[in-house]
């Protein structure tokens, strides 16, 4: 099948979710593909640390069943999604109050479901809220207040997509505070919830990318892939032809018929796809833009004696503290963790404080209302550039081909999400897939398949 001159049709440079998926739809097309990984294993920033029978995402686990690629993407049927309880639990003034459950959403009727949260929301008793601290103000204010957050979010469960990138971009902080939502439903709900959405503590993203974020937790669960984040870049690779994926190979330059590696030289190809990070790209391609990133660093605690709140996303309405959202990981999913020990993961977004460990037990404490002094830190994973920035405008579908046999795809190219890379890799298989299927410099003799 191969022309002599060429070892693979496509040469993938980047084995993170973006490659492999696009990899898998290229060979499913009967493209031969060589996926080059400059680290020893695949997954990319999907990655998963095993310490003691433990589990540790190094990413900040925050996936939404409503995810369009996680259904399209082929090779990953088998996946096992783990949801978090319905909606998220919100701290503030001591209390625990559980907000934005839509029920029914993880299906087809997610408008209807929203509905049902609209009337849920405004007729909420009071003594929804756990825990024991004082009795304060709840931190989404009056039934009114949270019967109108159900219908926005409703709206926006409903809402077409093209319909929400057609409205004005500005700073998502700006727009929240200029669309006549109450103050407390923004500083009790809202800011929280998409500082955790978007990895954007300050809310500088893009509306446009904000609202895409919204309407994807209302429509959908917040998730975590079984067996950690890198169960998704797994099943991906294990379901690629042997020998596609190619880990210790780094790649120094591209061109549009060849790329040169550190290890093993030049390999010939008839197109090349770039799936790095961002700064990777930029770096092999000058002229590509650089984004700004958002730093992430998650801790990994355990106990014996776990918190009471169940499989809830926890969020801090207060901000008292550096935690953004933390979650008793070892009930979302059991097999995290070995038996008789509960693990709980913390996301703390932006710069972290000098030190981590105590500053987060101690918001924790506050959090669950319980002692964390003999709690044990198994694990902090700080990622500097962990998220790329979606400051406005915010091109939502960058290009992701540069010239015919040049390639890029990642989530620089889309949203910064699971969801974006997944998609931006969709994009770049289909548009290789029509060069090489087209006349001209990529012309095959054989007709290809379309892409899936
Ligand atoms: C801490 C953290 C928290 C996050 N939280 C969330 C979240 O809650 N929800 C969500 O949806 N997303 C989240 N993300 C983002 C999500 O992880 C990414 O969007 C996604 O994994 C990007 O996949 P990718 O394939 O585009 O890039 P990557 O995963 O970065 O893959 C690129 C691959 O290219 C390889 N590479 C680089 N240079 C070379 C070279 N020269 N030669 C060969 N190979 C090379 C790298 O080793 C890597 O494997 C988070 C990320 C981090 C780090």
């Amino acid at each position: 099948m191969l022309e002599p001159a060429y070892q693979a049709d496509v040469v993938i440079v980047g084995a993170g979710v973006a490659g492999l998926s696009a990899a898998h739809r290229l060979t499913s097309a009967g493209v031969t593909t060589a996926v080059l990984e400059a680290a020893p294993c695949p997954g990319g920033r999907m990655s998963t640390e095993k310490v003691d029978g433990f589990r540790l995402d190094r990413i900040g686990q925050l996936l939404s069943t409503s995810y369009p690629e996680l259904r399209l993407t082929p090779g990953l049927d088998a996946l096992a999604l783990r949801p978090f309880a319905p909606g998220v639990l919100l701290h503030s003034d001591g209390r625990r109050q559980r907000a934005g459950a839509v029920p029914g959403a993880m299906g087809a009727r997610r408008a209807r479901g929203a509905l049902h949260a609209v009337r849920a929301l405004a007729s909420a008793p009071r003594s929804a809220a756990v825990g024991t601290g004082p009795r304060v103000r709840a931190p989404l204010g009056t039934a009114v207040d949270q019967a109108r957050l159900g219908a926005a979010l409703a709206r926006l469960a409903s809402s077409p997509v093209e319909r929400l990138l057609a409205r004005p971009e500005s700073p998502a902080a700006q727009a929240l505070s200029e669309r006549g939502i109450p103050a407390r439903t923004i500083d009790g709900f809202l800011r929280p919830l998409l500082a955790a959405l978007l990895c954007d503590p300050d809310l500088t993203t893009s509306s446009r990318c904000a609202d895409l974020a919204l309407r994807a937790f209302a429509s959908g669960r917040l998730c975590v892939p079984e067996g950690g984040a890198e169960a998704l870049p797994e099943l991906l690779a294990q379901a690629l032809p042997p020998g596609t994926v190619h880990t210790g190979v780094r790649v120094t330059s591209i061109a549009t018929t060849s790329v040169t590696t550190a290890e093993h030289g030049e390999i010939h190809c008839r197109a090349v796809l770039l799936a790095t990070d961002a700064g990777t790209a930029a770096e092999l391609l000058p002229g590509l833009r650089v984004p700004d990133f958002h730093p992430v660093t998650v801790v990994h605690h355990t106990t014996d004696d776990p918190p009471t709140t169940g499989a809830s996303l926890l969020l801090d309405a207060d901000r008292g503290g550096p935690v953004a959202h933390t979650t008793l990981m070892s009930q979302v999913d059991p097999t995290r963790a070995p038996a008789g020990r509960a693990l709980i993961s913390s996301t703390v977004l932006g710069t972290p404080p000098p030190d981590i460990d105590t500053a987060v037990r101690m918001h924790l404490a506050r959090l669950y209302g319980t002692s964390t002094t003999r709690w044990e830190t198994l694990a902090v994973h700080h990622t500097t550039e962990a998220v790329p920035a979606m400051r406005p405008p915010h091109d939502l579908r960058r290009p992701v081909r540069l010239l015919a046999g040049l390639y890029v795809c990642g989530d620089h190219r889309d949203t910064s999400t699971v969801q974006g890379a997944l998609h931006s890799a969709h994009r770049a298989a289909a548009a290789i897939l029509a060069d090489l299927g087209a006349a001209g410099s990529l012309h095959r003799s054989e007709p290809l398949r379309a892409a899936a």
